[in-house]
């Protein structure tokens, strides 16, 4: 069976064809800038890297790109069975994947409201994939899915709680795709099963957050009812006071446009930092005693440890502690600076795995009363797996 994972951003189109009958990825690659005069098409097939620049006016043209490129491989006289399509936004409806249906399609342009930077360009790939392919099943994978089911006590805000039930207001969760994934290759690696195990699991890439796993199943995560909220991002501010919002837009004189901007793309490591948002630089550049991103280092050490020591407490111990994503899975340093502060756990580092393994891992000894992981995350094969089910 042959399963076309899309991803789409308001000017950029990810793609992966797999064959699941092995689970094998065939081709992958980006289509980016779209709508702009110089896009960027790059992908991946037979280990090849290859990269093309050629205007993209819209989504429609960057599908129809990558479909040629997959007719001279690996589509070539083979047809695609299923699309599968990652949602940022399932609001309060969507606990599981369904099959895209024009209701569903509504849904996705409604649950903008809370995720206006994703869910209209999750929607507008929709569209364009069903026009190319009409014939063939597309599902919806939601990234809030896998924290549907999270306790209310978890999921409400300290707001009035009218205004909550009256806007769908809650702690939604994202990652959904990946902290499953994890948690479940944890399980693996532990040879333990899942529903047997409390497992803590830290997406730290561009965008963080992390999860609270108790039997498989997400009972806490950081991210809210957006993207915005819990530890410190790339570009996002993570969570702070709110009243910080009302003093900026007094004393800065900003409207609500201006103040989204600020929180979403100028804030996070970049903002503190005032280098980068790509962690590597940050790290180059603290270790060349850049005191701000010395700063902006450890503020992130220091918001993904609290995650952690809270989320023992919400689990009532732990078992294992899972790193994901490009940050988690990429700097050792990281890992080794948050490990450090969990020796009170009987946490045991092995800095040789730490540093030089490479892959899916345990970076622990076996001595070690909680195990901590390296997974490398794979949101798209998970979405190829949840249109084949
Ligand atoms: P996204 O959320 O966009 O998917 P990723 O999970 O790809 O983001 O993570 C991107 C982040 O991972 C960037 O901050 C990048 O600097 C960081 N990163 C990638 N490789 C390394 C590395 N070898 N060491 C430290 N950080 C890394």
């Amino acid at each position: 069976m042959l399963v076309l994972v899309l991803n789409a951003g308001s000017s950029s189109l990810k793609f992966n064809l797999y064959d699941m009958t092995h689970e094998d990825s065939l081709a992958e690659g980006m289509a980016e800038r779209i709508g702009l005069p110089d896009g960027i098409f790059t992908w991946t097939m037979d280990g090849v890297k290859r990269e093309d620049s050629f205007p993209m006016p819209d989504h429609g043209i960057a599908l129809e790109t990558i479909i040629a490129r997959l007719q001279e491989g690996p589509l070539k006289g083979e047809r695609i069975h299923a699309v599968g399509h990652r949602v940022v936004h399932g609001g309060p409806k969507y606990g599981d994947s369904v099959l895209v249906t024009d209701e569903v399609l509504r849904d996705i342009d409604a649950y903008a409201m809370y995720a206006p930077l994703h869910n209209p360009a999750n929607a507008l790939g929709i569209r364009t994939a069903k026009q190319v392919f009409p014939e063939v099943p597309h599902v919806a994978v939601f990234d809030t899915a896998f924290h549907h089911d999270l306790p209310p006590h978890a999921y409400t805000y300290g707001i009035p709680y009218e205004l909550s039930q009256k806007y769908g207001i809650r702690r939604y969760g994202f990652h959904g795709s990946s902290h499953s994934f994890v948690a479940a290759r944890t399980a693996i690696l532990l040879c333990r099963p899942l529903r047997a195990l409390k497992i803590i699991t830290c997406h730290v890439g561009n965008g963080t957050s992390i999860c609270a796993v108790r039997h498989g199943r997400s009972i806490d995560t950081s991210m809210g009812m957006t993207p915005l909220q819990g530890v410190v991002m790339g570009t996002r501010s993570g969570s702070i006071d709110p009243s910080i919002v009302e003093f900026l837009i007094e004393q800065e004189h900003l409207d609500f446009n201006q103040i989204t901007q600020l929180l979403n793309k100028k804030s996070g490591l970049l903002g503190i930092s005032g280098v980068s948002s790509d962690f590597r630089e940050i790290e180059i550049a603290a270790n060349q005693g850049n005191e701000r991103a010395k700063l902006a280092r450890d503020l992130l050490y220091n918001a993904v440890r609290k995650f952690i020591g809270s989320y023992i407490a919400v689990l009532n111990g732990v078992d294992a502690i899972t790193f994901t994503a490009g940050i988690g899975t990429n700097s050792h340093t990281l890992r080794a600076e948050i490990c450090k502060n969990l020796s009170f756990l009987g946490v045991e580092l092995d800095p040789v795995a730490n540093e030089h393994g490479t892959g899916e891992r345990l970076i622990t000894t076996s001595a070690s009363k909680v195990a901590v992981a390296v997974v490398p995350t794979n949101e798209e094969l998970m979405i190829a797996r949840e249109t084949v089910r």
